[in-house]
């Protein structure tokens, strides 16, 4: 007998399992219908010895001491500082948007100051900011728009930046300055043995057992347990009643080179040509030290595995009916960013699993002692 079945093994059902565990004294089986943990973060070792993300290039960053600690617990960290290049015009600039792309792109020598006002003359007046073209027209103008934002994002999504909520582009900052770094957070870096290391280490515990390869449904009455935490996509565990909701998903396309260091980058965004968006080298990301390098390239797709819940209003309203529906099933809780349709990232998920711990227990939300 179960206190907890836990199904899927991502950061969400992985956070709970060992809080429920370690920190609640229950029993938990975890489940996951993949054959490893780690969800979409999971990385491994490819045949030729070199690390990788098997989902897309996953890097961790938080403003939050809270999580930052948590996962300290279980892990060691290589400090990392992302940074991106975008292939327009020729040239490989700087993204977000700062000086130096606006100095390399035009050939120009404009000053902080200066920029402010070349920002300023091209940006078009939006009464109200609602999608991510507003957001970026009203910022610095079309044609900037249009060089970096559009065609990615409509390739990305399948969707204009028009018809997607601003909180699509909104990580994406405009700066006047030369700072060069993808994120701006408190807390970046990166497990230093990995991904699935972490897991492995915050689910090493007696009173947690896992089983991979198996999909809810075909255990769920099987398995005597009293509580579910359900990680999966929402829709899905209500088969979809009121109809799908709407993921865009991606298609990973792997290579090894024989070569110490392929790209100038840890990232490449090709907005405007090719049928992926961007290209990661992994070695820059795990810090490995190897003769080749390997490349994941990323192909936007319309169907496949759920990656990306899509913001746009029609959607939120969609999944408000099941987020109804959820909070009526009593003994299931649902969690993740596929389970409450949130476009979130790695910390933020943490971050919700930790309350949902504080709130199921009645103990504070941060942890003390392993
Ligand atoms: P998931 O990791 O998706 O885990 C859910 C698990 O549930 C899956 O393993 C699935 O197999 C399992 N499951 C579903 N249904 C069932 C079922 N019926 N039965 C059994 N198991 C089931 N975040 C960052 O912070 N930084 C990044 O750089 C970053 N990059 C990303 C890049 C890409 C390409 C993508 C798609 C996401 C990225 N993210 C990033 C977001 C990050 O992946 C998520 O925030 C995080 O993985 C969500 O964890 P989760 O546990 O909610 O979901
Ligand atoms: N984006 C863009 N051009 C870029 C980078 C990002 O248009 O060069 C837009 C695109 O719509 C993307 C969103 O900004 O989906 C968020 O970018 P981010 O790199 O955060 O995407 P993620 O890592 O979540 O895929």
């Amino acid at each position: 007998m179960f206190d907890w079945l836990i199904v899927g093994a991502g950061f969400s059902g992985s956070v709970l399992a060992e809080r429920l565990a370690r920190g609640s004294g229950k029993r938990v089986l975890l489940i996951d219908k993949r054959r490893h943990i780690g969800g979409n973060a999971y990385d491994h070792y490819n045949d030729d010895g070199l690390l990788v993300h098997a989902y897309g290039p996953h890097i961790f960053h938080t403003s939050s001491k809270e999580v930052f600690d948590y996962l300290s617990q279980f892990t060691a960290w290589r400090p990392y500082q992302h940074r991106v290049l975008a292939s327009v015009d020729g040239q490989l600039v700087p993204i977000p948007i700062n000086l130096d792309t606006i100095n390399r792109l035009y050939n120009l020598r404009l000053t902080s100051f200066e920029l402010e006002a070349f920002f300023a003359e091209r940006a078009e007046k939006v009464e109200r900011v609602r999608t991510s073209e507003d957001a970026i027209v009203s910022k610095v103008g079309r044609e900037l728009y249009e060089k970096f934002f559009r065609s990615y994002t409509r390739k990305q999504w399948g969707l204009d930046p028009s018809e997607l909520d601003a909180s699509v582009t909104a990580p994406i900052p405009v700066r006047t300055s030369r700072d060069d770094r993808y994120f701006t957070d408190t807390y970046q870096s990166m497990p230093l043995h990995g991904y699935t290391r972490m897991f492995e280490r915050m689910l090493d515990h007696p009173n947690i057992k896992i089983m991979l390869g198996v999909d809810f449904r075909e255990v769920e009455r099987d398995i005597p347990h009293d509580r579910v935490i359900y990680t999966g996509p929402v829709d899905a565990y209500f088969d979809f009643c009121y109809g799908k909701l709407p993921y865009r998903s991606l298609e990973f396309r792997f290579e090894t080179k024989s070569v110490e260091v392929f790209q100038p980058a840890p990232v490449v965004n090709h907005p405007n040509e090719h049928p992926y968006t961007r290209v990661t080298e992994f070695k820059y990301l795990t810090g490995q030290e190897h003769p080749k390098t390997s490349l994941v390239y990323e192909y936007p797709r319309a169907e496949g595995d759920p990656c990306y819940p899509i913001p746009r209003p029609e959607n939120v309203e969609l999944y408000r009916k099941y987020e109804a529906l959820a909070a009526a099933t009593p003994n299931v809780h649902f969690v993740g960013r596929l389970a409450t349709y949130r476009y979130y990232n790695m910390d933020q998920v943490v971050a919700q699993a930790l309350t949902l711990h504080a709130k199921l227990t009645g103990l504070p939300a941060a942890p003390t002692a392993r």
